[in-house]
């Protein structure tokens, strides 16, 4: 038996936010333009409140001007799309993301689709994706991204590797295997219905869990030495996040597992100001 070692994702965080402060810095010092993000919230979510403050603490540090357009939460969706149209044709924004839970009838893939490609700094318009699928470029959805930057800062390789993702969602599972085959790791998506989870896990060098079901991957589930990147974040009765994976259960059969919370997160709210940072250079070069 082994020990599981931790792929924390602070570290990597950090660099993203050095990167992100460093451009924004430059952009002001040369241009005189600070990159702003704005984040539109139609609900009254207690933990979406807390993920958008979290999102804007850290935006502050890379230096990164963020705002937070709220609606109610009854919004119609043609408000939503409107108040995303708006900020898209707004020169002073840079990056846009509409925050889920939306208000019941509401459908996020499709009001996204009202963000600007070069403003969409969570890969939420479809437009995004289908650029993505077809090796174009575009920003993937930070998530996602954030499981391939965390592996890479870990010093995991991709190139020929099995890697099993567990979620099929539009906002992680789907890109994440774009991302992975461009990465020339052999991609298999699993979902609620795949008919032996625990045998196609096995069979995978990497095991990317992402289907929203606390410990839902067990020893049982994976080879030993698989390394197991968990992007579940589950709420507990004591008001804290547990993961998609049974960390007890796989330690000493994992060589390693991204830690809920710690892991996944903090690099994917880093990419978003990456994003922000690289559309704001982006629009100052191309109006030069
Ligand atoms: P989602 O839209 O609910 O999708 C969940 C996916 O998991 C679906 O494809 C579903 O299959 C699959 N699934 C559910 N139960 C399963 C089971 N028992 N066996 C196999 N597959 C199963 O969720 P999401 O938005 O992708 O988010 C997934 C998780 O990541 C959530 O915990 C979410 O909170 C977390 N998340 C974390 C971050 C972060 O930054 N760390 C960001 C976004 C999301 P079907 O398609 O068949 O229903």
């Amino acid at each position: 038996m082994t020990d599981t070692r931790p792929l924390a994702g602070a570290e990597r965080a950090g660099a993203l936010r050095d990167e992100a402060r460093e451009i924004a810095e430059g952009l002001v010092r040369e241009h005189g333009v600070q990159p702003r993000l704005v984040v539109v919230v139609a609900t009254e979510d207690e933990s979406t409140a807390w993920y958008v403050r979290s999102i804007t603490r850290a935006a502050v540090k890379a230096g990164i001007a963020c705002d937070t357009v709220r609606l109610p939460a009854d919004a119609e969706p043609a408000a939503i799309r409107a108040r995303l149209a708006e900020l898209s044709a707004d020169p002073g924004v840079h990056g846009v993301i509409l925050q889920t839970p939306l208000p019941p009838g509401a459908s996020a893939a499709d009001l996204a689709g009202a963000i600007a490609p070069d403003k969409d700094v969570d890969g939420a318009n479809p437009l995004s994706l289908g650029r993505l699928a077809a090796g174009l470029p575009a920003f993937a959805p930070a998530t996602a991204e954030a499981v391939v930057s965390l592996l890479d800062a870990h010093g995991v390789a991709l190139t020929g590797r099995g890697v099993a993702v567990v979620g099929r969602s539009t906002v992680v599972g789907k890109p994440l295997a774009h991302l992975l085959l461009d990465r020339d790791a052999t991609v298999t998506v699993c979902h609620s219905r795949t008919a032996d989870l625990a045998a196609v896990t096995r069979s995978a060098d990497i095991v990317v869990a992402a289907a929203g079901r606390a410990g839902l991957i067990t020893a049982a589930h994976l080879a030993p030495g698989a390394v197991v990147v968990d992007v579940g974040t589950n709420p507990t009765d004591d008001g804290g996040l547990t993961g998609d994976v049974d960390a007890e259960s796989v330690s000493g059969t994992a060589a390693a597992l991204s830690p809920v919370p710690g892991g996944v997160g903090p690099v994917t709210t880093a990419l978003l100001l990456q994003h922000t940072a690289l559309a704001a250079r982006r629009a100052v070069t191309a109006h030069q």
